[in-house]
């Protein structure tokens, strides 16, 4: 199959209230829509969004990647296509951008072949995922309250920013308020996103050890897998990485130094769905839970996560796909369902969904 055409449309979509991190709120995403076109009459889409935070280049500096392979691989059959861009781009930096053109081919192979990507991955995919609700809000009441609502609806997992606050007390409280209104028997996961010392996360952890943790996700900075490690062994709840476990060897890192319960897999951030089945293989076969999750991107990337979390070995963990509404809109004609913290994976061929028309008449 020969490449007929690429187009792409640049977004900024606002987040609808700001999200916040330890590293402060975050107003909207930018990120980039890719249409691939084929001599056959196929049609496939991809998405990048990059996130300096985890190691990408810019919005700006992938906007200009994409642009240049545009013009590079038009013509071109797409089996030399994919090893030209893997060729051409730069590991972490242009991971978004292998994202969306692998997500583009996989897509078109998938309607090709007649089914939808996640059973071209994996015959054994299943058809619904479950996943957590992200609870964004600072104060604790309204945290609170929208966590109570997430678990009356189904959900089976919370997951929440911590190290926000600063404060210990303030901390814990808003985390207790969580778990008291969601009961025992929901999963509460908090992420970190690597601003703790080692002394700091030992302190946080033992304070938050009543409170029925999941697993908390990336308490130190993306490159200290040793005290990672170190800081396992003297606390008493599960850890996750996510900045860190972006490609094979920090995994295997991770699992030499028995530095971690789960992993949390961005596609988007690990360069497409083929390396994230490497990264998910190796840590299941070591015994590590593996959660997929987006980096809050918009409804192609996100559905594209969906694909391959429906792909995981059984029984799958909650996995972070529900982000969506997080932005203003997800650019999606429809969008996957979620009933009952269940996100259902479209069973068309291809990915199985379409961005709106509008977005390809600037
Ligand atoms: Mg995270």
């Amino acid at each position: 199959m020969i490449i007929h055409s690429i187009d792409y449309h640049h977004y900024h979509v606002p987040f609808r209230v700001p999200f916040t991190t330890s590293h402060g709120p975050v107003q909207y995403r930018e990120g980039t829509i890719i249409r691939v076109r084929t001599d056959d009459g196929l049609t496939g889409y991809g998405e990048s969004a990059p996130l300096p935070a985890f190691g990408t280049g810019s919005p700006e500096a992938l906007r200009d990647v994409i642009e240049h392979l545009t013009e590079f691989l038009v013509g071109k059959p797409i089996e030399l296509a994919s090893m030209l861009i893997v060729a051409s781009t730069h590991a972490r930096r242009d991971a978004p951008v292998r994202f969306a053109f692998d997500t583009a081919f996989l897509d078109i192979d998938a309607q090709k072949n007649g089914v939808s990507m996640s059973k071209l991955i994996s015959p054994d995919a299943v058809e619904e995922v479950p996943v957590n609700a992200t609870i964004s809000d600072m104060d604790t009441e309204r945290a609170a309250s929208a966590a109570s609502y997430a678990a009356m609806v189904g959900f089976q997992a919370i997951k929440m920013k911590v190290g926000v606050l600063g404060e210990t007390s303030l901390e814990v409280e808003r985390v207790a308020a969580v778990r008291e209104a969601i009961g025992p028997g929901v999963a509460l996961r908090l992420d970190v996103n690597g601003v703790w010392t080692i002394e700091r996360a030992i302190e946080m952890a033992r304070a938050l050890e009543p409170y029925q943790i999941d697993y908390l996700e990336q308490p130190l900075p993306a490159g200290y897998i040793g005290a990672l490690g170190d800081l396992r062994k003297q606390i008493n709840i599960p850890i996750a990485a996510d900045e860190t476990a972006t490609d094979i060897d920090t995994v295997q890192e991770l699992i030499d130094h028995e530095a971690v319960d789960a992993i949390v897999i961005k596609p988007g951030i690990i360069g497409g769905l083929s390396p994230s089945r490497e990264l998910f293989d190796l840590a299941s076969d070591n015994g590590i839970r593996v959660v997929v999750t987006t980096a809050i991107e918009t409804g192609i990337a996100i559905t594209a996560a969906l694909h391959l979390a429906a792909t995981l070995p059984q029984p799958v963990s909650p996995c972070g796909l529900a982000t969506g509404t997080l932005l203003e809109t997800d650019l999606l004609v429809e969008s996957s369902p979620i009933e009952g913290g269940m996100m259902k994976v479209p069973t068309g061929p291809g990915i199985g969904v379409t961005p709106v028309e509008s977005i390809w008449q600037d």
